[in-house]
């Protein structure tokens, strides 16, 4: 499955791949996955995992520049400077079925 096209329409991010699937993703609820480990938080020695209680300024939900890696999946640059966050395909798939 290749990406064909990228935008940002919206407010939303507007994926177009090579097998007629397209994706509208809001840009909220995108940051708001960020699997960064930054975000997720990662598991401590006992395995619980402690979500950071960062708080996103709102320029930390607008989408500068995105950039695909690999062939699998999106970096994305965020307004606030962030751009850890690789998001894979099947993640962003998955993100577009939770919001439908
Ligand atoms: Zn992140």
């Amino acid at each position: 499955m290749k990406l064909l096209q990228s935008l940002v329409v919206n407010g939303e991010l507007a994926l177009a791949f090579s097998d007629g699937e397209e994706f509208y993703l809001p840009l909220t609820l995108v940051r708001d996955a960020c699997p960064c480990a930054l975000c997720q938080g990662e598991p401590d020695a006992m395995g619980r995992v402690l979500r950071p209680s960062r708080e996103v300024g709102s320029r930390g939900y607008e989408l500068v520049a995105m950039e695909t890696v690999g062939g699998y999946a999106l970096q994305l640059k965020w307004g606030d400077g962030h751009s850890s966050g690789i998001y894979s395909f099947s993640l962003l798939r998955a993100l577009s079925l939770t919001h439908t």
